[in-house]
């Protein structure tokens, strides 16, 4: 019989890993503490250090990550946030759920990460920052981002859920704008065993308030300087989480390596593949393709066995949650919504399985 090739092996993720996340698990559970405690200071630090960026902050999850980092900067009813067109919609859920107004821009063709050369258009006297998505793994065009955005005095926000670990030129993702919302959801490069979130920044203060948002806009128990929300990285979690940082850039390599291997057996293959900037270390989140003729492909490799994804079949602005925008046109995002596709990628995945899927898209052809 055919062994299904998984899309997503998180069980394999566990189990190599397996001794070191039960012993942390117990004893956490051992310490009788379990929020807002050492863990999560450790984690907060060894995380930050990760990114070179100078604090972070642990949160809920991604979503309530962006949406801290909004309230931190008082982006609001009345303001327009510059976000991409091509991305998965927690980034405009954000910022509709703070009050403010998403205002998409088209993806650079290559990279499906925004254009910065298409931003400025899209700024106007309410507009008051720009969320950046390091999409499928790989930065955004941040040098040129900035600039756009020290021009016109706006704050920018780096979505890194898909880029733990990514590099531009001599940086890492959540160390490229003003601060970078992260999330641990199981599925990401770093990832726990439910949700976990956080954000990283360089500005003292922007850590502050959320560090007190996060936590029912309290400092100290029962005085509640601001209306904050319940937003915290367990104790379980940021432990879970401080074991599998230390394997980050490893199993980031082992993705790059597969990633490579597609590459090569796939290059003939009429359709289109992933490019990576120069100045970018791409991790991998995901291994997108993109074909005419996406869903016979897909129906082809599911008979073989092989689990795909699409990332993401709807684009944001033809969600019913965005009736208002339906009508809106953002061509290149929707041509990519309809012909991209997901195959399996992760650290647990063997040469023999990245040939079999090689040949296997080959052979449709
Ligand atoms: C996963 C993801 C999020 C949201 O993270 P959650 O932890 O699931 O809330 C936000 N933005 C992007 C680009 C993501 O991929």
């Amino acid at each position: 019989m055919t062994q299904t090739i998984l899309f997503n092996d998180l069980k394999s993720a566990y189990s190599e890993l397996k001794n070191e996340l039960d012993a942390v698990q117990q004893r956490v559970m051992d310490s009788g503490w379990y929020l807002i405690g050492e863990e999560l200071a450790n984690f907060e630090q060894e995380f930050a250090e990760f990114c070179g960026a100078s604090y972070c902050v642990g949160v809920g999850n991604g979503l309530e990550a962006l949406i801290l980092l909004l309230r931190a900067y008082e982006v609001s009813a009345g303001d327009e946030v510059i976000v991409p067109s091509n991305t998965y919609i927690a980034t405009w859920l954000a910022v509709s759920y703070v009050g403010a107004t998403p205002i998409a821009v088209e993806p650079d063709p290559n990279t499906y990460n925004i254009d910065p050369a298409l931003i400025e258009q899209a700024i106007t006297p309410k507009t008051k920052a720009i969320m950046a998505v390091h999409l499928y793994g790989q930065a955004a065009d941040m040098d040129a981002i900035n600039a756009i955005a020290k021009r016109h005095n706006l704050v920018v926000i780096e979505d890194s859920a898909q880029a733990h670990g990514a590099r531009h030129k001599d940086k890492k993702a959540g160390n490229l704008g003003h601060a970078s919302g992260w999330s641990f959801y199981p599925t990401k490069n770093l990832g726990t065993f439910g949700d976990g979130g956080a954000i990283t920044t360089n500005d003292a203060n922007i850590a502050d308030k959320v560090r007190v948002l996060r936590n029912y806009g309290s400092r100290v128990k029962y005085v509640n300087e601001v209306v904050g929300v319940n937003s915290r990285l367990d104790e379980i979690h940021a432990a879970a989480l401080r074991v599998k940082l230390k394997y980050l850039d490893e199993w980031n390599m082992r993705r790059a390596a597969l990633a490579q291997q597609y590459l090569e057996i796939l290059k003939d293959a009429p359709i289109i593949l992933p490019k990576t900037d120069p100045h970018n270390q791409h991790v991998w989140h995901l291994f997108v393709i993109r074909s005419q003729q996406r869903d016979q492909l897909q129906t082809h490799l599911t008979n073989l066995h092989i689990q795909t994804q699409i990332h993401y079949p709807i684009p944001p602005h033809k969600q019913q949650a965005y009736k208002e925008m339906n009508h809106l046109s953002f061509p290149l995002s929707e041509t990519i919504h309809q012909e991209l596709l997901s195959l399996p990628m992760g650290p647990h995945m063997t040469p023999e399985q990245i040939k079999r899927i090689g040949e296997s898209v080959l052979s449709f052809y």
